[in-house]
């Protein structure tokens, strides 16, 4: 997608450790017309898939997770990070290794909100060794919901996350994708739409 790769190329910043901070339009501040734009697109790639429910997860994914669902017509629902004290019905959970924080924890969503009758759409923000999305996966697979699609904002196309998800049978389509960010900088690979 031109206009993330532009916004990268602009106003990302490449930390050591492989990774990219783009916390003036995605993780911190948040751009509402880049993130409506890329929901759209993730919608439109995903229009025929019949897609009832988008998933993602706190915080970063909800912005393009939320206008995706808004083109589709479907709820947004996003896994915590955290057990809230209202959340008292039964839970789906699964364990996350997080690679920017290096803690595992535990992320649910609420079982009464995903049922076998669903198709979904995973959203996140990026994909690094695809350890948030995998946990997703298995959520939707708890209460026998079907994953249609895996929608990525930026991928890390030199880490295993894609191999990851692929070889677990997912269709996965990134909107930036990087090959390295070597010695400071972005070079990108041909994004999937
Ligand atoms: P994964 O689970 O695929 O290893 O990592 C994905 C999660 O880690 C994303 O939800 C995102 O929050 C975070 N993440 C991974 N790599 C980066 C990065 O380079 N920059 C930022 N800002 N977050 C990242």
């Amino acid at each position: 997608m031109e206009e993330l790769v532009q916004r990268i190329k602009e106003d990302g910043r490449v930390l050591g450790e492989g990774v990219l901070k783009v916390d003036s339009f995605v993780t911190h501040q948040v751009d509402p017309n880049l993130m409506e734009a890329i929901g759209y697109r993730f919608a439109e790639v995903f229009a025929d898939a019949g897609i009832t429910k988008v998933v993602t997860i706190e915080a970063s994914g909800i912005a393009p997770a939320l206008f995706a669902a808004k083109k589709l017509d479907v709820p947004m629902i996003f896994a915590r990070k955290a057990k809230s004290l209202t959340m008292d019905e039964e839970l789906l959970t699964a364990s996350v290794y997080s690679f920017t924080k290096q803690v595992t924890s535990q992320i649910s969503i609420s079982r009464k909100f995903l049922s076998s009758e669903d198709k979904v759409l995973i959203i996140d923000d990026f994909l690094a060794n695809g350890q948030a999305a995998k946990g997703l996966v298995e959520l939707c697979q708890q209460a026998g919901a079907n994953v249609d699609g895996i929608g990525i904002v930026i991928e890390k196309s030199f880490q295993d996350g894609r191999v990851l998800l692929e070889e677990m049978g997912m269709r996965v389509v990134s909107l930036a994708r990087i090959a390295s960010l070597k010695n400071g900088e972005v070079d990108f690979l041909e994004g999937d739409a």
